[in-house]
């Protein structure tokens, strides 16, 4: 061959192949595509690579073999070489030279190496010599070389491309932190290990307070930016093994593994927490954010890792709920316990649709009188099994949500249509019905009371009257004060009812047109245990007259109650002492049936005198005492009960010595001859069950029932004349 036809061949060649080379940028084809140029050029018919997968590593591997030689790689496939090829150069020469000549069934003629700098050997095989007559290693060197290069970038590139696909698929962009994905995968990881060597396993879901108005205030850019400042800071504190990912918005999760026990959750926790004391500095910037956390423990709350999730979840929202910068572990008890509320919220919704619901009337009355001036419409839910639930029972859960507005125009409707029916027997009255808060706070709540009106043939807004409770006016009175105004304007009146419990501010009552204040039922039941009540009493009613309200007092048990009530101004009554809540079937015939007490009759329009008090409370232990009484007496077979018990004159002599009103000495004479009687019959009555003469003990009870109502009657009247009245 001439020297210039040669230099042409070899220029052509050598052309071709850099050609090949530049023109791939992933390894496989371009060592492919390189091979089978090489074996074109030479016209060799056995091409192998024998490369090594990674710098310095000890393990070869056919990367490539192509021609006829059936052990042609196929994608993605390692192929296990003989062993004589892993034993080193030589060797593996040998064992390459022995494939290839199988593979040609003739004894090999040529055997070209070309070794790749950094990437193995490739190894050009023939029966007889190359076709051409160049020196083809020397030919081949530098663009071996420049092969080798190009390897190396296409695997460095390989390498990127693969690292940037996981970045995105398992990290979070904007903080570069491991993501939603990745945290999933290591949990599950984290808790097989767990599991395995005992230890615990802590998940802390994290979330920023408030953060999405302060997006909107000021800015996604400044808001991602308190991403990246909180991921540096809490990914600052962790330990190795433990894992920081941002799950969403704003809410990071951290996965605390291999924890001894308490004292170690607490250690890591507290540290972790603690990045919420100093506040996040970010653009130069001090701002005031703080995180919320929920944490959750494997395995003393959550046997697995989609529960532990979900622990943490439910944490981190009682902890919200409770205030900001919080966190909480999670408490099975509650999560119980709102499972339980979810439950009886779910039942709830069903008993309206069952019509299980009821509504009970207790009368409202003017005591002195005996007039009935109304009802008040108290709820009921009758469950198939658990018969008769009272309100106090159901309606804490329901108070807050939806369902409290769906069962309010129940009762609004249910109301309107007893009084309507009411009237038409005859009776024209006033129904009372209990709205809650977030029931009367709807703007359109005026709308809702014209439709419910409209939906009831016959009803009339004066038969109805609404009581609330201050706290649904406390978080806007503006606003309801223009809902109670539009609603009076329609003719419905309104009733605070419970006051004297909450604030009872006197901005509140001067501005609210709320016809009816009504005095809670703990300050009058309670009148006799503690003094200072009647105070409370008056105050209000002195309010009540300033304001120019009507006043009802709840919880009327007992006559001294009623008694001490009327004395002080206050008429208006309601309680177990004049009736209880009732079927509304009930109504009827219990109106019919009822009567003034003599005793609060007696005292109206009298004074109050601060001696009354006094005189109440002893009437009140009086009568205490003579149910204790005939209760002791009725208790024949018990042992105990030998002695009745004790009657106290002591209290009644003082009053009547000290206390008792001028000019009523005969009445006070007798007063005491009947204490004397009284603890005579006392003693003899002890006697007679001690005997068991049962018959003759019935008949001095009776006896000691009608001194007790004579020194009743002789208290009554020494009332009248104390509060200014006559006493005839
Ligand atoms: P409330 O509006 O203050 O009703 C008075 C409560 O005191 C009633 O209890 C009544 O049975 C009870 N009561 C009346 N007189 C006496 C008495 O002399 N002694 C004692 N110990 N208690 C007496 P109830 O029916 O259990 O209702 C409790 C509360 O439930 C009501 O208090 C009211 O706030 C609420 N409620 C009742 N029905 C409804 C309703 O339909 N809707 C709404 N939102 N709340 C209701
Ligand atoms: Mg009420
Ligand atoms: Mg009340």
């Amino acid at each position: 061959m001439g020297r210039a036809v040669a230099d042409e061949q070899a220029l052509a060649i050598l052309y071709d192949l850099a050609l090949t080379i530049g023109s791939e940028v992933n390894v496989a084809p371009l060592m492919l595509r390189t091979l089978q140029r090489l074996m074109y050029h030479t016209g060799l018919p056995v091409g192998l690579w024998l490369g090594w997968p990674e710098e310095g590593g000890k393990t070869a591997v056919l990367e490539l073999a192509i021609g006829d030689y059936h052990l042609i790689r196929r994608k993605g496939e390692r192929l296990a070489l003989p062993q004589a090829l892993l034993a080193g150069p030589p060797a593996m020469l040998e064992a390459a030279e022995m494939l290839g000549a199988l593979q040609l069934r003739k004894p090999l003629g040529t055997v070209l190496r070309l070794p790749v700098p950094g990437h193995g050997v490739i190894l050009l095989l023939g029966a007889s010599a190359p076709l051409t007559r160049l020196s083809l290693p020397e030919l081949f060197s530098p663009i071996l070389e420049r092969l080798g290069r190009s390897i190396t970038l296409c695997r460095s590139y390989e390498l990127e491309v693969q690292h940037r696909v996981e970045q995105t698929a398992y990290y979070d962009p904007l903080t570069g932190l491991p993501n939603a994905i990745l945290f999933n995968t290591t949990l599950q990881q984290a808790v097989v290990q767990a599991r395995a060597t005992g230890r615990w396993l802590a998940l802390v879901h994290l979330d920023l307070d408030d953060f999405r108005p302060f997006n909107e205030a000021r800015g996604s850019d400044l808001g991602n930016q308190v991403l990246i400042a909180l991921g540096q800071r809490l990914g600052a504190s962790l330990h190795p093994g433990e894992l920081l990912a941002r799950i969403a918005g704003d809410e990071f999760v951290l996965l605390l593994p291999d924890l001894g026990g308490w004292e170690d959750v607490d250690e890591r926790i507290v540290r972790i927490l603690q990045t919420n004391r100093t506040p996040l500095e970010v653009a130069g910037e001090v701002l005031d954010l703080t995180f919320s956390a929920g944490i959750a423990l494997l395995p003393t709350d959550s046997p697995d890792g989609d529960t532990l999730v979900r622990h943490a979840q439910i944490a981190l929202h009682q902890a919200k709920q409770e205030s900001r910068g919080y966190f909480r572990l999670f408490d099975g008890d509650q999560d119980r316990r709102t499972h339980a509320r979810r439950e009886l919220l779910r039942r709830l919704e069903l008993a309206l649709v069952n019509r299980e619901f009821r509504l009970f009337y207790q009368p409202k009355v003017d005591m002195p009188s005996g007039r009935v001036l109304g009802f008040e419409a108290l709820l009921r839910w009758f469950h198939p099994e658990q018969g008769m639930v009272p309100p106090g029972d159901f309606l804490p859960v329901v108070e807050n949500s939806d369902f409290i507005i769906a069962l309010g125009e129940w009762v609004m409707r249910e109301a309107l249509a007893q009084a309507v029916s009411w009237r038409i027997a005859g009776l024209e009255t006033c129904i009372s019905i209990n709205i809650a808060g977030r029931h009367l706070q709807l703007p359109d709540f005026p709308e809702r009371v014209r439709h419910a009106l409209a939906d009831v043939p016959g009803g009339r807004a004066e038969s109805l009257e609404i009581e609330i409770l201050e706290s649904s006016v406390l978080e806007d009175m503006a606003h309801v004060r223009d809902i109670m105004r539009a609603c009076s304007a329609m003719g419905i009146r309104f009733a605070l009812d419970d006051f004297g419990t909450g604030y009872s501010s006197l901005a509140y009552l001067h501005q609210l047109p709320a016809s009816t204040i009504k005095i809670d039922q703990l300050f009058v039941r309670n009148l006799f245990q503690h003094r200072e009540d009647p105070t409370i009493i008056q105050a209000v009613v002195q309010i009540a007259e300033v304001f120019g309200r009507s006043l009802v007092a709840e919880g009327v048990e007992d006559p001294e109650h009623g008694m001490l009530l009327v004395a002080m101004g206050c008429h208006v009554g309601q309680g177990y002492g004049i009736g209880r809540p009732m079927a509304a079937e009930a109504v009827l015939p219990w109106v019919e049936g009822y009567r003034a007490r003599r005793e609060w009759t007696a005292l109206e329009g009298l004074s109050w005198h601060r001696g009354l008090y006094d005189l109440f409370h002893l009437r009140h232990d009086h009568r205490q005492w003579r149910e204790q009484v005939s209760g002791w007496l009725a208790s024949r077979e018990d042992g105990d009960a030998a002695m009745p018990p004790a009657f106290d004159t002591c209290g009644l002599s003082e009053w009547l010595m000290i206390s008792a009103p001028t000019g009523a000495s005969s009445e006070i004479h007798e007063c005491f001859r009947l204490l004397g009687r009284l603890s005579e019959q006392t003693a003899q009555l002890a006697a007679l069950r001690e005997s068991q003469s049962f018959d003759a003990c019935s008949e001095c009870l009776g006896a000691l029932f009608l001194a007790s109502d004579a020194l009743l009657q002789l208290l009554d009247a020494l009332a009248v004349r104390l509060a200014g009245g006559s006493s005839t």
